[in-house]
Formats: structure tokens, sequence, C-alpha cells
């Protein structure tokens, strides 16, 4: 974790400091070496948040994106346990970056949790991805409703993982623009709209025009008007 109670107060973790959890209230010791990021660790073994990450210089660099106060936000289950959102933004939108393969149980489990869930995955964990795809958005068929979004095929590993998602998924190759793969995709009609990275940091940052929940019903008035049965004999 980025953050840890320090006398009652949040606080990043700094050589010698001892802190306490603030996801199960354990006692957490600062972690601060040259081979991993700064961060909190359990002074024991137990079970905290069972859905949480070891982070990466890249979980990192996102979260700062957003301010402190959204970050690593605790949410308490019906069951008692508690899960540590990576950002929580004030319209009630859950962040949470995915590194590593994150298997369909646990992925559903946390959608269903969320509700309002956006992934923000890191593309350049496995090599072949980001070839793979190129390759797909290659093959695109022209759709003028929403010129920039490009109605395709899903096709590999990028897409197995996400594909039957219900949440928003954001592919991070690590350009300038990200991918946005929306919720209601499956394998023959695959919805990817280019959005630029600073462009959906602000859109989480509460301006109204180009918000996050426009653009979210931006996508349901095309999709409308996409799978109309006018719009499909048509074929445009
Ligand atoms: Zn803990």
């Amino acid at each position: 974790m980025k953050f840890a109670l320090v006398n009652g107060q949040r606080q990043e973790a700094e050589s010698q400091l001892r802190g306490i959890c603030i996801g199960c209230g354990n006692p957490v010791l600062a972690k601060c070496g040259e081979r991993r990021i700064n961060h909190w660790a359990h002074k024991a073994q137990i079970q905290c948040d069972q859905w949480w990450e070891t982070e990466t210089e890249w979980h990192r660099s996102w979260k700062n994106q957003f301010p402190t106060d959204w970050q690593e936000v605790v949410h308490l289950a019906s069951d008692g346990q508690k899960h540590v959102a990576d950002i929580k933004t004030p319209d009630d939108w859950v962040i949470e970056f995915q590194h590593s393969y994150i298997n369909p149980e646990e992925r559903r489990s946390r959608e269903d949790f969320y509700k309002r869930l956006i992934w923000v995955v890191d593309g350049n964990r496995r090599s072949r991805d980001k070839t793979r795809f190129i390759k797909v958005l290659s093959s695109t068929g022209p759709n003028n409703l929403w010129p920039e979004l490009q109605v395709t095929f899903a096709e590999g590993a990028i897409f197995n993982d996400w594909i039957t998602s219900n949440a928003y998924v954001i592919y991070d190759f690590g350009d300038e623009d990200l991918w946005c793969l929306f919720p209601q995709s499956n394998e023959l009609w695959t919805y990817l709209l280019p959005i630029r990275r600073l462009d959906f940091i602000q859109s989480l940052s509460g301006s109204s025009l180009k918000s996050f929940d426009h653009l979210a019903s931006k996508f349901k008035v095309f999709l409308a008007q996409y799978k109309s049965p006018r719009h499909l004999v048509q074929g445009l």
C-alpha cells in the first residue's frame, strides 16, 4: 500500500516508520529500499484485502495522477471484508489498476462489488499484446455514427482476458492514447475508443461536459442507433 495510518493520519512510507494498515488495522512497517517503490508491508503474514496486488511503478504513477484523498479508499463488503480501491472519485467511479493476470471469477466479484468500475490494464505486461491489438484495429470497418469509435472483432489474449467484463476497460500501452473497451462488447462486436491519457484523467475530475459519465452515455446512444434494425439494413 502507499498509505498507512501513523498516529491516526494517512501517511506515505518513510524509512523507520511504523503504522497501521488502512485495510485490516494490523501493524505495518515502512519498506523503503532500492529494489521496490516505497510501500507499507504487514509486519506478520496475515490475510488482508485478498484483492490487493503488489504495486509496481506503473501502479504508483497512475495513482499519483489523482488527488491523494481519492487514493486507496477502503470499502466494507457485506461479509465484513474490507477492500481497498486504488482510486475512488467524487462521482463514485472506482478505478483499479491491473498489471498481473486476474482470473475471471475474481474479476467478476470485483465488478459486482464496485458497480461503477473502470479497469486500467497494463498492456505492456505481455510482449505480443500490443502488436496483436494494432492488428485487430487495422481490420476495423467504417462507422459513420461515431468515426473515432472502432467496431471490430476481438482476437488474442489481451481481449480474451477482458471481453466479457461488464466494467469499462482502459488499455494502457504506454502511449499518449489509451483505448477504452466498452462493456457491451463481445467477440464479434468489440467497441474500442482511443482516449488521450490527459482527457481520461480529466474526465474523472468532475468537469461536466467531458466527464466519464458523459462518455458512457454517449456510447449508450451510439449503441442503440448502431444496433437498430434500420441501421443494420443500411449497413452504415
Ligand atoms: Zn492489512
